[in-house]
């Protein structure tokens, strides 16, 4: 399905529709109150589980792979399709929706199958929280996010029939009951590569292969695993002994640890220490770069010299 058909039924990483008619105009705060709930016997139950695009976060592909037992890339094969992430070039995925009826792959007219583990984005709704702020040096071990502004806002559709009901909570208890508050946790560093990425607007594009690693240590973890533990990663990088072994074993210590690696490969944010002879390395490989250039630039002067038929100096 096209992005045009499913207009008002997208949602950002937020859980902000994109149609900003259903959006309440009042912003909100942890302890502001709403009127709403959501439960089996509403007679709009599962209405919003089609026709609408789910982004996933690393975290939201990571429980769900698990949830459904299969390797993180059978579960991008089957259940996903490719999108980018908040109008930038960054590549991430959306649930695919069934071709039959434009639904999620996991409702069911009971509910939804993988309801304890369901994506951030279906936890957020109806209550939508604004994006970050990102200013700069704001990524990265130690840095502190003041500058982060935080606010909530409602996201109000006619065929949603919760707000009828008699229930009121303030928007810190329905984000505890819904979960939403560890998934921010997990999903912070992440989302703010995003969000930083997005500040840069289209002034420089992200290159090939820094748009493969994005997607890949997003979306992947089973292939990022692999790449930390046996390509050249370990000899470019120091990792201690403990972390690695960490690394080995626990998926969201290795989420995390790979939002630490794409902020500073992305960014060049601090958090991982590269080994000094790669440094060197490297600073000997751009000498000899700029070295060849001047070798280069020398040899064409002396060319059109020569072809004008002007005398060469010897000490050139
Ligand atoms: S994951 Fe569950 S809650 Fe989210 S859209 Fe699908 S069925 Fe609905
Ligand atoms: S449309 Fe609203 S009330 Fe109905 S199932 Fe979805 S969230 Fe619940």
């Amino acid at each position: 399905m096209s992005e045009q058909d499913m207009s008002g039924k997208e949602k950002t990483l937020f859980g902000k529709g994109l149609n900003p008619s259903n959006i309440l105009p009042q912003k909100l705060t942890l302890e502001s109150k709403i009127k709403f709930r959501c439960h089996p016997v509403v007679e709009c139950f599962t209405a919003c589980c089609g026709g609408i695009k789910i982004i996933l976060t690393p975290y939201d592909i990571l429980m769900l792979k698990k949830r459904l037992e299969i390797p993180a890339h059978e579960f991008l094969e089957q259940y996903t399709t490719p999108v980018y992430l908040e109008q930038t070039d960054m590549p991430g995925v959306a649930l695919k929706l069934r071709e039959d009826d434009n639904k999620c792959p996991f409702v069911t007219p009971e509910g939804c199958t993988v309801y304890t583990d369901r994506p951030s984005a279906c936890r957020y709704y109806p209550v939508g929280m604004a994006d970050f702020h990102e200013g700069q040096g704001t990524m990265g071990e130690g840095a502190d996010h003041k500058d982060e502004e935080k606010f909530f806002f409602i996201v109000k559709e006619d065929h949603c029939k919760g707000f009828l009901e008699d229930k009121e909570w303030t928007v810190a208890e329905w984000r505890a009951d819904q979960g939403v508050d560890v998934r921010d946790e997990m999903n912070k560093d992440w989302l703010r590569l995003v969000m930083r990425r997005k500040s840069y607007g289209h002034q420089a594009a992200l290159s090939e292969q820094a748009k493969r690693m994005f997607f890949m240590a997003s979306t992947d973890l089973d292939h990022f695993r692999r790449f930390v533990l046996e390509s050249s990663f370990l000899d470019t990088y120091i990792i201690d002994d403990e972390t690695l072994e960490t690394l080995k074993t626990d998926d969201v210590e290795l989420m995390l640890f790979s939002f630490k690696y794409l902020a500073n490969a992305l960014f060049g944010a601090e958090g991982l220490s590269i080994r000094q002879d790669k440094i060197e390395a490297k600073v000997a490989e751009i000498k000899q770069r700029q070295d060849d250039s001047v070798t280069q630039s020398i040899s064409d002067y002396k060319e059109i010299k020569k072809a004008r038929g002007e005398e060469v100096d010897p000490d050139l």
